[in-house]
């Protein structure tokens, strides 16, 4: 057992995969989450075959599909509930060999976090700042006793969004920017079968993706100035989706006011030049923050958490080329996820021109999902390094 020591920043999805992926090559972990508690907040997630893949590395896939939803048929519909294109995923299963899941935010959290010795956890402990040259790296944090700060043979920048490691490292690169959307999203109890399935509408979209155990995630979005609240936010969504097809007003009506969150989205608009300074290696949201457009956020930080893991399986030893080697095989896959989540979004939820809008019902009509399904392979077809 190697007796190198990773700082995981941030107890996130991509946090706690990465120092799972680490724990399991022989790393001792540590990781510094700033919240009291370790938990995940937000709705649902729809984890694509890629992270399937990625998550069945890190020996966790069974688990999470048989607490979770596979998925039913599903596709993508106008607001009166015309299907313009549908997915089989008996056809996913056959082109990708595994379907796409979809589950509770906070029943990932907690797999992942459960698998992780508890004696790696650290929650009340805020990432002020790294020192980091090529040989070792120091964090400095603010926990309950104060100013502290741990060495470490490595450091993983998973703070997020507003990733305080990314700003330090590379203050060239300018903050993360709205995306002209802001979201809704809630995960309630709704025992009817669902289809997963999308509805697209002028400048918005709802999806609803069944999680498992009687429960439904779903999701608006809309396009809007930023920094927008309503007093009662499932009456503004209630508002603009009320009048959609069925089971939506149903959805809506089966939804707790107090279960509803609301997001702007924000993304990275400034692709960073690497992923790594020194022996800091940034990884999910603070690597690539991307637009939720093709539901690929998290199904990334996980890919980067199983590449991470594998070019450091060597322990310490050689990290500079290992670094190197994360930054080569994960920094252009996920640029090119970003981009073509945000070129969806613009011609999926976005789009509101009534010509544009009639286009592209035709193109959806047109196209078989096998087709559709298989134009997406460059992403979902992910495998994790072997060996
Ligand atoms: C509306 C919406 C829908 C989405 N749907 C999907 C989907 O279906 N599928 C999908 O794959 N992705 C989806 N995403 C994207 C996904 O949520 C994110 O990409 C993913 O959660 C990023 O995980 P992360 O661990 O990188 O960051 P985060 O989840 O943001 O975790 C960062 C953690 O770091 C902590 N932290 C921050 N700063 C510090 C500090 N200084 N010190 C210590 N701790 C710190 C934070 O408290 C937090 O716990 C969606 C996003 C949105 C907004």
């Amino acid at each position: 057992m190697s007796d190198s020591h990773a700082v995981v920043v941030g107890g996130g999805i991509g946090g706690l995969s990465a120092a799972l992926a680490l724990h399991r090559r022989g790393w001792r972990v540590t990781v510094l989450e700033r919240a009291p508690e370790l938990r995940e907040v937000g709705a649902g997630l729809t984890l694509m075959t890629n992270a399937m893949r990625a998550l069945d590395a890190l020996d966790l896939g069974s688990t999470l599909r048989s607490g979770a939803h596979g998925e039913a048929p599903g596709g993508i519909r106008d607001p009166r509930g015309r299907w313009l294109s549908r997915v089989d995923p008996a056809d996913m299963l056959r082109q990708l060999g595994t379907t796409a899941l979809g589950v509770h935010r906070a029943t990932l959290h907690r797999v992942l976090r459960e698998a992780l010795p508890t004696s790696s956890l650290r929650t009340g402990a805020t990432v002020e700042h790294v020192e980091s040259d090529t040989d070792h790296a120091t964090v400095h944090y603010h926990g309950a006793d104060g100013p502290q700060s741990l060495d470490a043979d490595l450091v993983v920048g998973a703070d997020g969004l507003r990733s305080r490691l990314r700003a330090q490292l590379w203050p060239e690169i300018p903050a993360p920017v709205y995306a002209g959307s802001t979201a809704w999203r809630a995960a309630i109890a709704f025992p009817d079968p669902l289809p997963t399935a999308i509805t697209w509408g002028p400048g918005a979209e709802f999806g609803m993706v069944p999680i498992g155990e009687g429960q439904v995630y779903w999701y608006a979005a809309r396009n809007a100035p930023p920094d927008g609240h309503a007093p009662d936010e499932l009456a503004a969504v209630r508002e603009h989706f009320g009048g959609w097809h069925d089971p939506i007003p149903a959805l809506l009506a089966a939804t707790p006011p107090g279960a509803v969150l609301r997001n702007d989205i924000h993304h990275l608009a400034t692709p960073l030049p690497s992923y790594v300074r020194g022996r800091v290696a940034l990884l999910g949201d603070a690597a690539h923050a991307m637009t939720p457009n093709l539901g690929q956020g998290a199904c990334q930080a996980i890919e980067d958490a199983v590449v991470l893991g594998a070019v450091c399986a060597d322990g310490a030893r050689g990290l500079p080329g290992a670094l190197a080697a994360y930054d080569e095989q994960r920094r252009g896959r996920t640029q090119a996820v970003a981009r073509a989540s945000l070129r969806a979004g613009r011609y999926g939820q976005q789009l509101r021109n009534p010509l544009a809008l009639a286009a592209r019902t035709v193109a959806l009509r047109l196209t078989p999902g096998s087709a559709a399904l298989r134009s997406m392979t460059w992403c979902t077809d992910w495998r994790p390094p072997t060996g």
